[in-house]
């Protein structure tokens, strides 16, 4: 029988563990303490609990650690790591060195139901939910997990869709009983699911990038087919609309494509559908997937995008190209691992 998996488990999580197990309620704080303060990979060495309660919580749980499968490593620091996770599936990890800080970049879901035609996950199609645990050993197994400085959940997957375990794997990382880190080094990124939108924002403090790709609805229709059911300008008005204080930055992603969605059409309707927000545009350069009909501007095009964004008053700025040489787009890496099985 699989046992259950501790690492991954909210406080209130823990207290249930221990009402079943029959342990006293303060040993789901001892456990918090080792799960997320110290670096244990057994049961057996949370040794502030009796033997007793050990060996009662051994036959039913596990820690629930798994090391990377295997990593790859760019000419310029970037790291991609593999993990299996559902039995059988791959999801992709990134970490992203930089001067002053150490990014992971995280997956929450083993493929993705989005579908959006530029990325190569989305080509995958969905294959599952990934478990708080999943999300967090990413984290927590990475071998660079102590020089971290930030979070992104820009990895495989669409957060909102898995909003529950997602909210658990945040609650963990900045409570102080778990990870204590703050909500400002963290951000998640969204297609813009209106319907979890707004309690993702009740929820936590974390910041939020938005996907937006294009300002027009037609184009963006067929860039992100979320944008049948759920439009950008739906996600504004959330936005708006919701007391998003000084604290939290929303940005919005936003792939340069040439010839697509990079005319001052685009700069004028961006500035306009933006107007009231208080807000960053990421521009991405595009990382080509086999078989993909779209490519990059050439990078003076791409200066010219972005200081033409800030000439309009809205704060822009372009995200270094990372890990080109190992597979950078989203999903590549995991898509040659599937294929290899
Ligand atoms: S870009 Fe993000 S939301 Fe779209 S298919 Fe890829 S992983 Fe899913």
């Amino acid at each position: 029988m699989q046992k259950e998996k501790l690492y991954g488990k909210t406080l209130n999580e823990l207290i249930a563990v221990t009402k079943r197990i029959g342990m006293p309620g303060f040993a789901a704080k001892q456990m918090a303490d080792w799960l997320y303060g110290k670096e244990i990979k057994t049961i057996d060495e949370m040794t502030n609990l009796s033997k007793k309660m050990r060996e009662a919580l051994s036959e039913e749980y596990e820690i629930g650690l798994m090391d990377p499968e295997r990593v790859s490593v760019s000419r310029d620091g970037t790291k991609k790591y593999l993990f299996k996770v559902l039995n059988d599936k791959y999801i992709e990890t990134a970490y992203i060195p930089d001067e002053e800080r150490a990014t992971i970049c995280i997956s929450s879901q083993a493929g993705c139901k989005m579908g959006c035609i530029f990325c190569m996950t989305g080509r995958q199609g969905f294959q599952g939910n990934l478990s708080s645990n999943e999300i967090l050993n990413q984290f927590r197994s990475l071998p660079e997990f102590k020089t971290l400085t930030n979070m992104v959940y820009m990895g495989m997957g669409e957060p909102l869709d898995n909003l529950q375990e997602v909210l658990k794997s945040l609650d963990i990382m900045t409570s102080s009983w778990g990870y204590g880190w703050s909500p400002t080094r963290i951000t998640v990124s969204t297609v813009g699911l209106i319907s979890r939108l707004k309690e993702f924002l009740e929820k936590t403090r974390c910041h939020l990038a938005v996907s937006l790709h294009s300002p027009f609805d037609e184009e963006r229709r067929k860039l992100m087919p979320i944008q049948k059911t759920n439009t950008v300008r739906e996600v504004l008005d959330i936005i708006r609309n919701f007391d998003i204080n000084n604290q939290r930055r929303v940005s919005f992603e936003y792939i340069l494509f040439d010839g697509v969605n990079d005319s001052p059409r685009h700069i004028k309707e961006l500035a306009g559908i933006l107007n009231g927000i208080k807000c960053r545009i990421n521009i991405i350069r595009f990382h080509p997937i086999p078989g993909s009909e779209f490519h990059s501007p050439e990078p003076e095009r791409v200066t010219e995008f972005r200081e033409s964004l800030n000439a309009k008053g809205i704060l822009t700025t372009v995200r270094a190209s990372r890990g080109a040489d190992i597979q950078a787009a989203c999903g590549l890496l995991s898509t040659l691992e599937l294929n290899r099985k």
